[in-house]
This record gives structure tokens, sequence and C-alpha cells, in this order.
């Protein structure tokens, strides 16, 4: 069974992998790669001595035991990781809040403090005594779920500033499983001060020491270089009789990780309803900067957000330096700041850098003599966004895809909101069964 997959990013790589080390014929498969390296979001780059993630700051960490001692395996095992202790924070104008929100209250300015702990408890009684149902909508899902002090001193202008988009035009879905729910004693011990966890998923986490997150798809990609069509993009797909032609060549089957937004564009042959569901599906862009800072120490963080419009566009801040001493020169530290902007819409310019500048500065996060120089990374495909229409429109691409003979796979594969461990994850359920196919003849 000759096997194509469409994009070398962790999914076609350890798709790749899986089917090989479960004894399929690696001539047998082929990669192709539209970038000149392999790694897809999983991409770090290096300038004049710093590493940075492109697509933002990436950690390692899954609750797939298995998954994570794969990718670090795959890495070039344990040794080639630091651990690190997630600390990480918000900054709320010159106040540091413990991360989850919720959890840290307690640390705000006294009224915001009482706004967010009467909001809360109205919200907690309204939801457990009067037993009213989640909303579909984000917005109101908010209000629901955390009361009106939390929305407007955290929630609302936060995720206005991720999401780009009016929060009610975003469906609460999504956030199922995703945002804890802090039980309401830690929220009352939290606004009088009594520290309280929260969110423990990703208390530890693994970086590699050397080359950034791109380590892991490195050395996968080094492990079956032969197999990897590197500046291959994949144009034209078509059916004929029980093959997929790719470019041409046939393939007996085909996995894409394409987004599926692309793929109108590319796969002849279909169906006009099909490809308004794939083109509609929306998500946003994504801007990266690195800072690289004159600057011998940072303060033990992880990473923070900054929820307000005066912090500049940026949404989030890691502290890439801090993730592994192999990410700056001895001596010096590095921010990388993530700024969204609404995909399909050409990013903003250079003005973009200095409003990400003045906004740190207005943050008292860093001063201007500090900052050697920045560095521009931008990422077309990185949050899948949850319009009310999306699980329809996904629905509708998937099936279609499915039902073709074409395998989708990874996050705009598939358009799933999964970080790498789940690529991994579904990547070698899907080995499995394509292994299973290919033993059946
Ligand atoms: C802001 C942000 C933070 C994140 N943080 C984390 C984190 O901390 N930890 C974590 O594990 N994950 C994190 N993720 C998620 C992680 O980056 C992704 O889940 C993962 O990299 C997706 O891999 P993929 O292979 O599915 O897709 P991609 O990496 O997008 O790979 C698809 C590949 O297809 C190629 N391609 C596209 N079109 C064509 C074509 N026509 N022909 C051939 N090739 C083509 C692309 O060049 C790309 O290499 C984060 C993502 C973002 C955006």
């Amino acid at each position: 069974m000759k096997i194509a997959i469409l994009g070398a990013g962790i999914s076609g790589l350890a798709l790749a992998r899986f089917l090989i080390d479960g004894g399929h014929e690696p001539s047998d498969i082929d990669l192709f790669e539209s970038g000149s390296k392999a790694g897809g979001l999983c991409h770090s780059k290096t300038v004049d001595g710093f590493t940075y993630d492109i697509s933002g700051g990436h950690i390692l960490f899954s609750k797939d035991a298995e998954a994570l001692q794969w990718m670090k395996d795959q890495g070039g095992g344990d040794d080639s990781f630091v651990k690190r202790d997630r600390n990480t924070k918000i900054r709320f104008g010159d106040h540091w809040v413990h991360y989850p929100f919720e959890n840290g209250i307690g640390d705000l300015p006294p009224q915001a403090n009482l706004d967010c702990l009467k909001g809360y408890i109205e919200a907690w009684h309204e939801r457990t005594a009067e037993g009213t149902s989640a909303p579909g909508d984000f917005k109101a899902w908010i209000q629901w779920r955390f009361g009106d002090g939390i929305a407007k001193h955290f929630m609302d202008p936060y995720n206005e500033k991720i999401w780009k988009r009016e929060l009610d035009q975003i469906s609460s879905g999504w956030v199922a499983g995703r945002v804890p729910d802090a039980p309401i004693e830690d929220v009352l011990k939290a606004a009088i001060g009594m520290r309280t966890e929260g969110y423990t998923h990703q208390a530890i986490f693994y970086y590699p020491k050397q080359g950034g997150f791109q380590a892991i798809t490195d050395h996968l990609a080094a492990s079956m270089t032969e197999r990897i069509q590197l500046s291959t993009p994949i144009t034209h797909l078509k059916r004929e009789g029980e093959v997929w032609k790719v470019n041409g060549a046939p393939y007996d089957c085909v996995v894409s990780t394409i987004p599926l937004t692309h793929m109108p564009k590319i796969v002849e042959g279909m169906p006009v309803d099909v490809a308004a569901a794939m083109t509609g599906l929306e998500y946003n862009s994504m801007v990266t900067f690195l800072l690289a800072l004159d600057r011998e120490k940072h303060p033990d963080l992880s990473w923070i957000y900054l929820p307000h419009a005066d912090q500049g566009p940026t949404n989030r801040v890691t502290y890439m330096s801090n993730y592994s001493p192999g990410n700056a020169p001895e001596g010096k530290t590095s921010f990388l700041c993530e700024v969204t902007v609404p995909g399909g819409v050409p990013a903003p310019g250079a003005s973009l850098e200095r409003e990400v500048i003045d906004g740190m500065v207005h943050a008292g996060l860093v001063k201007k003599d500090e900052i050697m120089f920045a560095d521009r990374s931008d990422v077309g495909h990185a949050y899948v966004v949850f319009d009310h229409d999306f699980d329809r429109k996904r629905a509708v691409s998937l099936d279609w895809l499915e039902s073709s003979g074409l395998f989708p796979l990874g996050r705009f594969g598939r358009f799933d909101y999964d970080n790498s461990d789940q690529c991994v994850i579904k990547a070698r359920s899907l080995a499995a069964e394509l292994l299973a196919r290919a033993a059946r003849g």
C-alpha cells in the first residue's frame, strides 16, 4: 500500500514514524512538505544565539504518559530535555495575579477583588441553586460561569484580544474540558489571600535543551530524511479509480495535514457545498516577536497573560530564555510576544512591532534600552475559531474527505484545537488503522 502524507509537521512526521515502526515498508511512504524544512507549527528559529518557537512558546506535556515518553524519545531521549515547573501569572496594571485568575483574585486591588468575588458567588448561586444550563455563546457563558466581575476585569478583555471577534460570535462548545471549574471554597480562599493551586494539569513540563521545540521534529525528520520531499507543495489531488493522484503520482492511500481551508483549491471535483464549508472554517493567524534582551536574569516565570488594551496587542508573553538555557546566550534573556490576527486578513505591517514594544514598556515588563533587537515571525493558521456554524462546517468537510478515501489528520487538517501530543496520539491511532488495512490487503 503506497501512502502519501501531505505535510511534515508533527502529525505527518509522527504518522510516518508509527507506520515504519509498525512494519510498513519505508519506501512505500512519501511525505510531501511545502516548506523548506519539516516541523510546521513546531518550528523554532535562532537569531544571533537567541532561539524561539515561531508559533508562540511551546511546552511538552501530556496526560498520555506513553505519548509524552514517545515524544521525548523521538526528540533525543530524556537527557535532551529540561524539566520545568509551570509558573504563569496575569499582569494586571502593576499587579501580578496568580493563574488561573479565579485562584488569584486576592492578588487584585481591593475593589477588583470584591467585584470578582461578588460576581463569582452570584453566578455560582444561579448555576447551582437555580440550575441554569450553560449558554451557547461564549460571552454569555463567561458571565454564567465566572460572573460579571471576572468577565469585566479579565475574561472579556483577554478573550477579545485573542479571538479578535465579538465574543457572542463564538460558540461556548470548545471550552468544555478546557477551562477547569474552580470549587467555590477555592475562590473564597483566594479572595482572602489563601493560596489555592487551581489548574494543575501542566504543573510540570519539558522542553528541549537545544534547538527550541523544533528539536523534536528535527530528530523525527532526521530519522527518515529519504522519505521527506521538502519544498514540494501539493497543488493537485485527483481520484482515478482506486487510486489518488498526488501532483500526478498514484497512491493507494493519502493522509492530509494541509489546512482544510486550502483543500478546495487542491482537490479536483469537490462538491460546491463541501468546498464552501471548508473555506468557511474560521481561524486566527498569529504574529510573534522575539525580544532579545540585554538583561541577565528574568523572574522565575514561564509565561504571562496581558489582558488589557493598554498593555499593547500582545495577549501572551513567554519567558523564552527561562524554558532552556540554550534559548539565549549566556548573560542574556528573551521574551516572546504573541499577537493574533484574524485569518485570511493581511497581518499588520511594521507598526505592529512598535505597538508591541510600547505595550510591554507600559506594562512595566521591559525598558526600551534593554532590547537588543526584535525578530518577527508570521504564522498563517494558529487558532481554530469556533463560530456558531463551526460544527456543521467541520462535519461536512471531514465526512466528505473520509467518504472519498482521503484521511484528514492534524490541527488544521481536521480543525481540531490540538496540541502536539494530541497530534501524536491521533497519528498513532491512524497508523494502527492503516497498518490493519495494509495487512488485509
Ligand atoms: C500559539 C500556539 C501555542 C501552542 N502551544 C503548544 C504547546 O505549548 N505545546 C504543544 O504541544 N502544542 C502547542 N501548540 C500546538 C502545536 O503547535 C500543533 O498542535 C502542532 O504543531 C500541529 O501540527 P500538525 O502537523 O498537525 O500541523 P502543522 O504543523 O500545521 O503541519 C502541517 C504541515 O503541512 C504543510 N503544508 C501546508 N500546505 C501544504 C501543501 N499544499 N503541500 C505540502 N505541505 C503543505 C505545512 O507547511 C506544515 O508543515 C500550539 C499552537 C499555537 C498556535
